[in-house]
């Protein structure tokens, strides 16, 4: 039975066109319903068409198992423990298909395991209409029929849509227990879509942050990677930090915050998702290591300093701070090995930068890492981290021909040796 609020869009008076929908996403909703199975067009897809935006990707939701699907599509993987599914590879596209969930209490089961209120395990089976009450907001809800292009909205969605707002469906508490991600969601979707977070919906997100504890680390990576690299970082960061958030995912770079030095840190971080957010609009390559490297950095110069005052070189202040930091970052959000060595990187030229040495100066520029490392020198400078004088003078090299370098670090040679017998002198 159908649930007396529910609406059916017909498609002469909503505006999802198949033009706009992936040629790929289309062919596995005709597949399914050719089979004789429901196939429905969800979540992200849906609410940003209706937006008039480009859709990320494309969900599809249907009444076939996942292994029916993967009978239909030779190219399909099936994925995931906690939520099981079907992945439909067409080259570089993903079409993600589920099959519709129902409710569970924990007790079908290794199926539906629900451990103090959150649930570990969602893979029991349902009706198209108990799948949309499990999903999370009301926007991310709306069901585009492939049988007869209408969309379908159980829980008020399209409303919302309307009021450019974000509910989350049923009891908020309950739901942010069920799965604490839905917090980071919350932020995400606020900031990316530029909604409200509807009262009932924005009140626990202050109190519930304890729950990101016990989500695993890596499914908490993959979140903050959505989180800022999103379009709209900046404004993420702003509302995870309105909501004390932010603290149970970056711990150590909350705290550094709110230190003396904090306001120039935080300047840094808001300055780097600032440039990604513009790259991100311009189409442009961006990467994590160079955000987690200045969203780490405040963390590290401070360790660093106390590492100082026990007496240890320059060097090894910065790899053993680094190796501290990096390591407590990995408890709460893991970052795969493969950024390490690049963060790193780019910390150890913020060193080598300072040093200006004439030899190593020109060699540092055909380092691997000088780009990224650069930009990240500019920032610093930008938010009065270090003088805009050494920065403007790596500018100078990077930027001047062979004999405009050589020029450069003649002069170098002379400034230092001054500077050097000038600090010689006793005071
Ligand atoms: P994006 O534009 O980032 O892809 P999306 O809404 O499509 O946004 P996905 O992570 O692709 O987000 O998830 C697809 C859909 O699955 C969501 O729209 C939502 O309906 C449902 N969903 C995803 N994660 C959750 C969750 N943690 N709890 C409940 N429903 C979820
Ligand atoms: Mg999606």
């Amino acid at each position: 039975m159908q649930n007396p609020a529910t609406t059916q869009i017909p498609r002469a008076e909503h505006s999802i066109s198949r033009a706009d929908i992936s040629e790929n996403a289309l062919k596995v909703l005709y597949r399914l319903k050719n089979a004789g199975y429901e196939a429905y067009l969800v979540g992200g897809g849906v609410r940003d068409l209706l937006l008039g935006r480009k859709p990320k990707d494309f969900d599809i939701s249907t009444d076939a198992t996942p292994e029916d699907v993967r009978k239909l599509f030779r190219n399909c993987r099936l994925i995931g423990r906690r939520f099981r599914l079907a992945h439909v590879h067409f080259g570089p596209e993903i079409i993600e298909v589920a099959t519709f969930r129902g409710q569970h209490d924990g007790d079908q089961g290794d199926e539906g395991q629900i451990v103090n209120g959150m649930i570990v395990r969602d893979n029991v089976y349902g009706t198209l209409e108990e799948d949309a009450w499990r999903r999370d907001f009301s926007i991310n809800s709306l069901y585009y029929n492939i049988a007869d292009f209408a969309v379908i909205d159980f829980v008020g969605g399209v409303q919302d849509l309307k009021a450019r707002q974000l509910r989350l469906i049923g009891d908020p508490v309950q739901r942010y227990r069920e799965d604490p991600v839905r917090m980071l969601r919350a932020v995400r979707f606020a900031a990316k879509l530029d909604f409200n977070i509807e009262e009932k919906t924005e009140v626990p997100l202050t109190e519930l942050g304890y729950l990101l504890e016990d989500v695993p680390p890596a499914r908490l990576f993959e979140e903050i990677l959505k989180l800022f690299l999103s379009g709209a970082g900046a404004q993420a960061l702003e509302l995870l930090r309105r909501y004390n958030l932010f603290g149970y995912l970056f711990p150590q770079t909350e705290s550094e915050f709110n230190e003396d030095n904090g306001p120039v840190f935080l300047a840094l971080v808001e300055h780097v998702l600032r440039n990604t957010d513009q790259r991100i609009a311009e189409d442009k390559s961006i990467t994590p290591a160079f955000l987690l490297s200045a969203f780490l950095w405040g963390p590290v110069s401070a360790l660093r300093c106390a590492y100082a005052k026990r007496g240890m070189s320059e060097q090894q202040t910065l790899a053993a701070a680094a190796d501290k930091v990096i390591s407590g970052q990995n408890q709460r959000v893991s970052m795969p090995r493969r950024f390490h060595p690049a963060i790193r990187e780019i910390w150890n030229l913020q060193d080598r930068f300072a040093k200006r040495a004439p030899k190593r100066s020109l060699r540092l520029l055909k380092h691997p890492r000088f780009r990224a490392a650069y930009d990240f020198l500019l920032l610093r400078a930008e938010v009065g981290e270090v003088e805009t004088e050494l920065a403007q003078w790596w500018t100078d090299l990077y930027e001047a021909d062979e004999d405009k370098q050589k020029d450069l670090l003649n002069q170098l040679g002379q400034g230092q040796r001054r500077r050097r017998r000038r600090k010689r002198k006793p005071e």
